[in-house]
């Protein structure tokens, strides 16, 4: 297909065509939910309807495609999981993910597209148990990335942005105020998300829930817990609910802030979903580089638990501060 010029006027038929080029680009590197990903190609008519309008109404005007992405919310604090609570090679991968997808977008439609990256660390995490210092520290390690990687597409939007109020109790409280919903609710729309469900939002709010139940869950198990998985099992179903109406309310707030947006998601969907699910690292992986660390291996990276990698025959490598930075696999031959 012809690459369109920035100053060539595009008609609607021209807009819709290029339009769904680029969702198939995208939907290459999508995440669904098992159920579905027999029926929906990277075409599939039920998958685009919901972000078609958006990324031809951008066409039309000649704009910057504009994702968002929540994520990248600070690593999880258990050390048989991650490194460290800085970025690391985890993060670096995923973000020059993010940034080649946009430069293939700009392949096929020269203004190209950007993400902006809407990290939800601030609104959970005293819930999932991250320190403010060292989510801090991580937003602005994320920062420091996107501009030593000069991942042009890339940008950041978090919770701090908002106000420059250093208590973060109330920024989360004002949040809840504004845009929080009823956990009665919720919880219904959790269970209806469950087993023979058709809805694709209730399919995805019990998807998220089950998931970031279990992540809470290996969050908590870390060497030398006492507590029974049990106890921690039941504390943790009561803490991901809170953490979804905060993620809620988040995700409410962006849509305000971003409406021409599309919306991606770390989390699988399911056909016709309102959010497209995105592959952090160009592959399909069951975890996220928070919750994990980079390993390299013959084939590139992926991501694997600190403690697992650790059985095998690995090493670790420093970046070039001397900081922890990945594994990489001996080979064995
Ligand atoms: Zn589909």
């Amino acid at each position: 297909m012809e690459k369109i010029k920035k100053e060539t006027a595009v008609s609607t038929n021209e807009a819709t065509h290029l339009a769904k080029s680029v969702l198939s680009r995208v939907m290459q590197f999508r995440r669904m939910i098992e159920e579905c990903q027999d029926n929906c190609t990277t075409e599939c008519p039920k998958c685009h309807a919901p972000h078609k309008n958006k990324v031809a109404t951008a066409i039309m005007q000649n704009k910057k495609i504009r994702f968002v992405l929540p994520g990248f919310p600070g690593k999880s604090p258990n050390l048989a999981k991650v490194l460290g609570y800085l970025p690391d090679m985890a993060e670096k991968q995923a973000l020059q993910f993010l940034n080649d997808l946009c430069s293939q977008i700009q392949e096929i439609y020269e203004p190209g597209a950007e993400v902006i990256i809407c990290s939800d660390g601030r609104v959970f995490s005293d819930i999932v148990g991250i320190s403010e210092e060292h989510l801090t520290a991580y937003q602005i390690e994320i920062d420091r990335l996107i501009d030593e990687l000069k991942l042009t597409a890339l940008s950041t939007f978090n919770l701090d942005d908002i106000k420059k109020i250093h208590d973060f109790d109330q920024a989360r409280t004002e949040l809840l105020k504004n845009y929080g919903q009823d956990l009665n609710l919720l919880k219904d729309k959790i269970k209806r998300g469950g087993k023979d469900a058709i809805d694709p939002d209730d399919i995805e709010a019990n998807r998220m829930y089950c998931g970031l139940t279990r992540f809470l869950v290996e969050d908590q198990m870390f060497p030398g817990q006492t507590r029974s998985k049990s106890a921690i099992q039941k504390e943790c179903k009561e803490k991901a609910y809170l953490a979804i109406i905060r993620s809620n309310a988040w995700t409410d707030l962006i849509a305000e802030k971003f409406p021409d947006a599309i919306r991606l998601s770390i989390h699988p969907q399911a056909c016709g979903a309102k959010k497209i699910g995105i592959q952090l690292l160009g592959i399909e992986t069951w975890t996220t580089p928070w919750h994990a660390v980079a390993v390299n291996t013959n084939k590139g990276f992926i991501l694997m638990k600190h403690s697992e990698v650790k059985k095998l025959n690995s090493k670790l490598v420093l970046d070039e501060y001397g900081r922890s930075s990945h594994y990489e696999l001996i080979s064995q031959n």
